[in-house]
């Protein structure tokens, strides 16, 4: 089998393949991770990874490659001067543990049978057949899953709480509305093995006895919604979503809604709102979603990468998924790498892993073999690290104390030609572009926060600028409604706190 990244490529074998005496097939795959080197194409069972593949080598592939088994080095990954033949091979694989990405680059998204084929919905089989709903939600505690998307609330006390309301009527839910810049691991996911996630969320709904379920799909992943709506239809074909799931009185429904491309539905009230037709906004909790979210019913809402977790889960045990990672943070994290660092892609680590052996062993050091500066974590409303932390574990609660957070995972690294005004200004910019303007704080404090960084950036500001701009941070972080106000002022806070000399140099060259 070929297994290719690019569609072009697929079409590109077409008359190869159609002349072959059948035993030569090419899969549509989804990201192998490795994006700095693509487009990829893996061959089976050679186990042969080429990188940068264009459309011109396919006629050598084939001919060379496949019919007499010859190697074509310009498309082997160099590493120290050496091809690397196999993936295993490559230095930005070996300290990556690809749980939640493990089939995305290796099966073919649009067919169910392959899923199947390599244990896919034994999760769900497990759930239904040999646990009660509330073992379910047991096994999911004891394993120490905490949500991917943000804060990392445990996922377990999560589905118990909803599990307990004393409405009959409840929803699944599904933020798939990846906004971050920087941010495609959950794209990732829904293109490369939406059924992972699916069975996760019919496991959810099992769990909390929801009979009604949607996924929240930014509308700029087409290819996603694509592959997800085919995903639903194979499910339910196969008896595994729909009415009376494998035979069971279960029966759970599954939809997806396409977001339109707002910042602000990522935050679990303006999703659910969006959903029902209304204008994305948050609303001020309490009722929280688990009391009173989709529909005003009680719902359980989750990412992707958080429902990818669960069947795995469920299928190979708590104590599986907590000899991962560290104590209060078991499991692995997917993360997008980009900025000034070699190999950019994506990437999951086990939770704990430290940020040097990130940026240096994973990814490959900094472009140009330029000095590190900094990176920006967990997207606008993440903070950046530094130099100091390079050797601190990667994981909710080691972040938190310094006053940033994984986010949902991007990873925008920075070397010493960065300007960190510079940084912090894009940030805000962002934030103040995508700001619903519901609450005074977020929409007045962040217009003025980011004329104060331009004022800075241009040349004009002054010391006291940066006075206002801790005050107004502290003030926006400590009044505005939802998280996107809370932490908008993080990126500023960040760079302030260990870049301030840069921002004072601003100040003092310019004038
Ligand atoms: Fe809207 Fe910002 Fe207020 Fe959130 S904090 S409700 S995004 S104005």
């Amino acid at each position: 089998d070929l297994v290719a990244s690019n569609p072009n490529i697929e079409v590109c074998f077409e008359p190869e393949v159609a002349h072959g005496d059948g035993d030569i097939a090419v899969k549509k795959s989804g990201c192998h991770g490795f994006c700095e080197m693509g487009p990829l194409m893996k061959i089976e069972p050679q186990d042969i990874l080429y990188t940068k593949v264009q459309l011109e080598d396919c006629e050598d592939i084939f001919y060379r490659t496949i019919e007499k088994g010859e190697l074509i080095p310009h498309l082997l990954f160099k590493q120290n001067g050496t091809e690397c033949k196999k993936q295993e091979d490559i230095a930005f694989y070996k300290k990556q543990n690809r749980n939640v990405l493990k089939n995305c680059g290796r099966i073919d998204a649009e067919n169910i049978e392959e899923f199947l084929a390599i244990g896919g919905y034994r999760g769900l089989a497990r759930a239904l057949f040999d646990m009660t709903k509330e073992e379910v939600i047991e096994e999911i505690s004891e394993s120490g899953l905490r949500g991917r998307g943000g804060a990392g609330f445990p996922t377990g006390k999560k589905w118990s709480q909803v599990a307990r309301q004393k409405e009959e009527k409840r929803y699944v839910v599904c933020n798939g509305d990846e906004g971050d810049p920087g941010a495609f691991m959950d794209r990732s996911v829904m293109e490369g093995d939406p059924h992972k996630m699916i069975e996760g969320m019919i496991i959810a709904a099992y769990a909390v006895s929801a009979d009604e379920g949607y996924i929240y799909v930014r509308a700029e992943y087409p290819l996603a919604i694509e592959r997800l709506k085919n995903a639903i239809a194979e499910a339910e074909e196969y008896g595994l979503l729909g009415d009376n799931i494998l035979g069971t009185d279960f029966s759970f429904h599954l939809h997806i809604n396409r977001g339109a491309g707002a910042f602000v539905c990522g935050e679990g009230s303006a999703l659910t709102a969006s959903i029902e037709g209304n204008r994305g906004m948050p609303r001020v909790k309490p009722p929280r979603t688990v009391e009173q979210g989709l529909f005003d019913k009680p719902t359980v809402l989750n990412n992707v990468e958080t429902y990818a977790n669960v069947p795995m889960i469920i299928a190979r045990g708590a104590d599986w998924f907590k000899g991962i990672g560290t104590e209060n943070n078991a499991g692995t994290k997917a993360f997008a790498l980009t900025g000034s660092v070699k190999n950019t892609g994506l990437i999951e680590v086990p939770m704990g892993t430290t940020l040097r052996e990130v940026i240096y062993d994973i990814g490959g050091g900094i472009k140009d073999d330029r000095e590190f500066k900094a990176v920006q974590i967990g997207g606008p409303s993440g903070g950046c690290l530094t130099k100091e932390h390079l050797d601190m574990k990667l994981d909710f609660d080691s972040l938190k104390k310094i006053g940033a957070m994984i986010g949902s995972g991007g990873m925008v690294v920075m070397d010493d030609h960065t300007c960190m005004v510079e940084v912090a200004r894009f940030f805000m910019n962002f934030t103040q572009n995508e700001s619903c303007g519901k609450c005074v704080p977020c929409r007045e404090g962040t217009k003025r926060m980011l004329e104060i960084l331009e004022r800075i950036v241009a040349g004009k500001g002054t010391l006291q600028d940066l006075d206002l701009l801790e005050e107004l941070s502290e003030t926006i972080t400590d009044t505005a409604l939802c998280g996107l106000g809370k932490c908008a002022a993080q990126p500023v806070m960040s760079t302030l706190k260990f870049f301030r000399e840069e921002y004072e140099q601003h100040v003092i060259e310019k004038k």
